[in-house]
């Protein structure tokens, strides 16, 4: 028996092995949770399948956060084939690559700084209102995926720090208006993993060979990190916590000011 047995849960953000979305899904795996994936395009679609498979999940769809009609059809088929769900995973994200390096007042047009908000925050209120109402009479959970950009400036990442500061508000809200139907909404504030969308992010090597020697742990974070206390967040034994931004960084957003030998002297 897992801390998620007799849970049902819909992963959003799926693109391959290395994505965050799937260290989480094989944690709520692990843990006895029953899972459900979507993949943004064909494309993903042929990544998607096999990683679920894996598993024994036997339920997909397709779901581009940016089409509506996609969003409903992804609900109704949830409640088709399931009747109810337990959790969201929302781990989606994504800007225009030129606004993802060199300078911030440059590159952040409203083109770019509009995408960086639809998909990588609206897209939680909007998956959110899916959910709410299979959800009902059961203990939610909605979960997503921040990162420090949202609360300290940092080189290259640029508009998608104005984005997740708009996500991790986002949760705040949510927390506060689904609360009274006990459904608990909750993020995750990673420290950096290599996978598809963080290559796409000026200078990354270097982000991670930084905090790799400077965070109190002295490594950098593992999707399986990100997954246990994913899986941790959306079970019962976290039902006291909602609005809540936990940091998965091995310590890295707690330190001022670090030496990277730790002699100090
Ligand atoms: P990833 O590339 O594996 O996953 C990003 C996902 O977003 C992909 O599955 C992609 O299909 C999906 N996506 C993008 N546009 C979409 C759309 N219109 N509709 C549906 N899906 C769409 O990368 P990841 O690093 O695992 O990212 C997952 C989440 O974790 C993101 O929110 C990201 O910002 C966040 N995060 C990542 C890091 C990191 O260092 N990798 C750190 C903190 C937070």
């Amino acid at each position: 028996m897992g801390i998620l047995s007799g849970k049902r849960a819909l992963i959003v953000g799926v693109a391959t092995e290395r994505s965050i979305a799937w260290g989480i899904a094989e944690a709520m795996h692990a843990q006895g949770a029953e899972l459900a994936f979507s993949y943004a395009n064909d494309k993903l679609r042929e990544r998607v399948e096999p990683l679920a498979h894996s598993i024994g999940s036997t339920l997909r769809m397709p779901l581009d956060v940016q089409l509506d009609d996609q969003i409903d059809a992804a609900f109704a088929l949830l409640k088709r084939e399931w009747g109810w769900l337990d959790i969201l995973v929302h781990a989606v994200a994504f800007a225009p690559r030129e606004a993802l390096a060199g300078s911030f007042t440059a590159s952040t047009t409203r083109e770019a700084f509009r995408i960086a908000h639809d998909v990588s925050s609206y897209s939680f209120t909007a998956l959110a209102r899916g959910a709410a109402p299979l959800m009902a009479d059961r203990a939610g959970a909605l979960l997503t995926l921040s990162y420090l950009g949202a609360v300290r400036s940092l080189p290259s990442y640029n508009v998608m720090g104005l984005a997740k500061a708009s996500l991790e508000a986002n949760v705040r809200f949510l927390a506060a208006d689904l609360g009274p139907q006990n459904i608990r909404v909750n993020a995750i504030s990673a420290g950096p993993i290599k996978t598809l969308s963080a290559a796409g992010i000026g200078g990354f090597r270097k982000i991670l060979a930084h905090v790799a020697q400077v965070s109190p742990l002295r490594r950098n974070v593992s999707t399986q990190d990100v997954g246990n206390a994913a899986a941790f967040l959306c079970s019962d034994m976290a039902a006291g916590v909602t609005g809540e931004i936990l940091y998965v960084d091995n310590g890295f957003s707690t330190v001022g000011m670090s030496f990277a030998d730790s002699a100090g002297d």
